[in-house]
C-alpha cells in the first residue's frame, strides 16, 4: 500500500512506529470506537511533520468535543501551573493592539486571566464550555474558526493546546493569517517532536496515544508553516505542558527510563509483560519539555 503523503506539504512520508491508544479510548471524557484500527505514526521527508496514518474523521471527533461534560474541563486552571502569565506576558509583549481571539477557548479561563484590558473574542464548539465563557465576559464569535466571518479580525490570535487536533494545519494557518491584522500575532502552543523524551519513546510517546491529537510538530516544522504564509518566527522556546512539581520531574524520568530499558530488552521474554508493553502506553510524561510556545508575526 503507498504510504499517506504530508498534511501540509503533499512531500512522501516515512513510517516511525505504531501508535498506541489506550483501550477504552476517551477523548474530552467521551469514549470513542476506534474500530480497532492500527495507526501508524508517518514522519514528511520534507517538514518534518509527523501524523497519524490514518487520521481519525472529524466527524468522529466533534460529537465527542460537542458533548464533552462540563466538569471534563478545569473551571479555574491554576494559572501559573498552566503557564498563563508566560503566554500573557508573549501577547503584551508582541501584540500591537488589544483584540485578542482565542481558538477552542473552552470555558474561557485564559482569556479571564488576561483581563479586561484587552477585548476578548473566543471560538468553542462545546456548548457548555461556551456559555461559561460568555459569562466572563468573552464574545463567542462561533463554533470553530472556519464558521468565522471574515469581517473579524485581531491584533492577536491565541491557540493553545489545539494545533495538535489539526486535520488540515496549512488550512488552519491561512485562515489565522486571514483572520490577523496585518502585524498582527498569532501564539501556539504544542507539543513538539524535538523533545528528548518524545525522540526516546518515539511514536508510543504518552502525547500521541491520546486518540484526539493527529499532527505533531517541531521547530522545522513551524518554521516551514511561517515562510509559506508570509510570517515571522518571533519567538520560540521549547517548555513543559505543565509548570510540574520538583518532585514530579525526576518520579515521571525515572518511570519513563525503567518502561523504555524494559521495552528496549523486549519485556524479557517475560509474555504478559511484552503483551502490556506493545499494547499499552508508557506512563505519562507531563513534566517533560515536550511542548513549545512561539509567536508568528503577520508581515
Ligand atoms: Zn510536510
Amino acid at each position: 500500500m503507498k504510504n499517506p503523503t504530508c498534511p501540509i506539504c503533499a512531500q512522501s512520508a516515512i513510517d516511525i512506529g505504531p501508535i498506541v491508544h489506550p483501550c477504552p479510548a476517551l477523548v474530552a471524557g467521551v469514549p470513542i470506537d476506534l474500530d480497532g484500527i492500527r495507526f501508524r505514526m508517518m514522519q514528511c521527508t520534507s517538514c518534518a511533520l509527523q501524523f497519524k496514518d490514518p487520521l481519525i474523521p472529524m466527524e468522529k471527533l466533534l460529537p465527542c468535543y460537542n458533548s464533552s461534560p462540563e466538569n471534563n474541563w478545569e473551571h479555574q486552571p491554576n494559572p501559573i501551573k498552566r503557564r498563563f502569565d508566560q503566554i500573557a506576558a508573549l501577547a503584551k509583549q508582541h501584540a500591537r493592539g488589544t483584540r485578542i481571539l482565542d481558538i477552542g477557548c473552552s470555558n474561557g479561563a485564559i482569556l479571564d486571566y488576561f483581563g479586561s484590558s484587552w477585548d476578548r473574542y473566543g471560538v468553542e464548539p462545546g456548548q457548555d464550555a461556551a456559555r461559561v465563557a460568555q459569562q466572563r465576559d468573552i464574545s463567542i464569535l462561533a463554533p470553530l474558526l472556519e464558521d468565522l466571518d471574515p469581517s473579524h479580525t485581531f491584533d492577536a490570535i491565541l491557540a493553545i493546546d489545539l494545533l495538535e487536533h489539526l486535520h488540515d494545519p496549512n488550512a488552519f494557518i491561512a485562515r489565522i493569517m486571514a483572520h490577523l491584522n496585518t502585524g498582527g500575532i498569532f501564539i501556539g502552543f504544542t507539543g513538539t517532536t524535538d523533545a528528548p523524551s518524545f525522540r526516546l519513546q518515539g511514536s508510543r510517546y504518552w502525547y500521541a496515544s491520546l486518540p484526539e491529537h493527529l499532527v505533531f510538530y517541531c521547530k522545522e516544522t513551524i518554521e516551514h508553516l511561517a515562510k509559506k504564509h508570509n510570517a515571522t518566527v518571533e519567538h520560540y522556546e521549547r517548555t513543559s505542558h505543565i509548570r510540574a512539581s520538583l518532585t514530579r520531574i525526576p518520579r515521571d524520568t525515572i518511570r519513563n527510563l525503567i518502561w523504555k530499558g524494559v521495552y528496549a530488552c523486549k519485556g524479557f521474554a517475560i509474555a504478559p509483560w511484552r503483551h502490556k508493553l506493545n499494547n499499552n502506553p508508557p506512563p505519562g510524561w507531563l513534566s517533560a519539555n515536550d511542548h513549545m510556545l512561539f509567536v508568528l508575526r503577520k508581515q
